[in-house]
């Protein structure tokens, strides 16, 4: 995995723990634990509360929750910032957008953004608040064309699910010197391939839902920031709105997050392997993977009926939306009205999880040569 620049990180519960120096790895398995004091458990406790006794710092549950507070914790620790935790990520996409764009602001984004990312945006600007200018991520040139006058530029990177890279560095330099904001979906990357922050980004955006939880089974999104006058914003948008997690989910992502190296570095060597052996397989025209990370798209010979008919004839595979879980996972992202235009009929994304690699590629190779068309 790349070495990322560590920055200490503070972890209210552990004042003796000094993180700095420490790889991602290890942060995401030790970082938002209980204080080593005798019989406290070693994993902070679902927390279930809906109020607290009068007089501290939280008060009620739409304010904080100590569950929260160590997945935070960890997240924050990770990133090299502090993060807030949300109902699931597109609530956090929201968060984000609602606190950093005044009426009248412009967004710079994405063409191929997130569809949920997108409706939200079509819809703001539908509604008149504000100007919505689309570009290709992956075309510097043309996102810094675009900067004049922005409030926020919004990069998904890599994009879902056109696995377009962007140039987090040289736009996050040239959206500050035009005043805008720059906010990175970085759920593809997870926190441990990729720091935007370290590389000039405001915010960071993560649907945890994915490949930080792992498994399947929970929504949640997070925001990591080192402005603290946007984390005072955000936390304050979030007790009002109140787009907050379950506390059980909470725990669930940062359960999930312990292993999250473990899976990621399975999920990208599968992927590796996957995608070498698809640019040699004569049903597939195209093969897109940025060269890391556990996703991969394909564009399959003979259109999206050809694409429908893998996606069915899969039995190991899992023919299912979302992506990210231990569980590998392929579908057709045009079987969505709302997918980008850009998205080609054929294109299958395929979300490559921990199982053995020969086991994934005999049933996925079969699955082809079976669809052809
Ligand atoms: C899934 C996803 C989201 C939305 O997250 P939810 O948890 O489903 O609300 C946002 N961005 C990207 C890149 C995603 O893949």
């Amino acid at each position: 995995m790349p070495d990322a620049p560590q920055q200490p990180a503070a972890d209210p519960d552990r004042p003796d723990l000094d993180l700095s120096g420490v790889a991602p790895a290890t942060v995401a398995v030790v970082a938002g634990r209980p204080p080593r004091v005798p019989d406290a458990p070693l994993n902070p406790p679902v927390t279930f509360a809906s109020t607290y006794h009068a007089g501290g710092d939280v008060e009620y549950g739409r304010y904080g929750n100590p569950t929260w507070t160590a997945l935070e914790t960890a997240v924050g620790a990770l990133e090299g910032g502090s993060a807030l935790s949300y109902a699931s990520g597109l609530a956090a996409v929201a968060a984000v957008l609602e606190v950093l764009l005044p009426d009248g602001g412009t967004v710079v984004a994405p063409r191929s953004a997130y569809t949920g990312t997108r409706a939200q945006l079509t819809a703001l600007e539908a509604t008149g608040r504000v100007q919505v200018r689309p570009v290709d991520p992956a075309d510097t040139t043309e996102v810094l064309a675009a900067l004049d006058g922005a409030t926020v530029v919004w990069l998904d990177s890599p994009t879902n699910p056109l696995l377009d890279v962007a140039d987090v560095r040289t736009v996050a330099a040239a959206a500050h010197a035009a005043g805008a904001a720059l906010v990175v979906d970085s759920t593809f990357a997870t926190p441990l391939l990729r720091r935007p922050m370290d590389d000039g980004a405001d915010l960071v955006v993560h649907s945890a839902t994915k490949l930080i939880a792992g498994h399947s089974d929970v929504l949640l999104g997070l925001v990591a920031t080192r402005d603290s006058t946007v984390l005072a914003r955000l936390d304050d948008q979030r007790r009002l709105k109140g787009a907050v997690p379950g506390p059980m989910e909470a725990w669930l992502v940062l359960r999930g997050l312990r292993t999250l190296a473990l899976r990621v570095e399975r999920g990208q060597r599968n992927a590796t392997t996957l995608a070498q052996r698809l640019r040699m397989h004569p049903r597939v025209d195209r093969v897109r993977y940025p060269g890391f990370g556990a996703m991969v798209a394909i564009e399959v010979s003979g259109g999206g009926a050809a694409a429908d008919a893998v996606a069915t004839a899969v039995r190991l595979w899992v023919h299912a939306t979302s992506l990210g879980g231990v569980e590998s996972t392929l579908e057709r992202r045009r079987r969505w009205e709302s997918e980008a235009a850009e998205v080609p009929e054929s294109l299958l994304r395929l979300s490559c999880g921990i199982e053995d690699v020969d086991d994934l590629w005999a049933d996925l190779s079969r699955a082809l040569d079976s669809a052809a068309g």
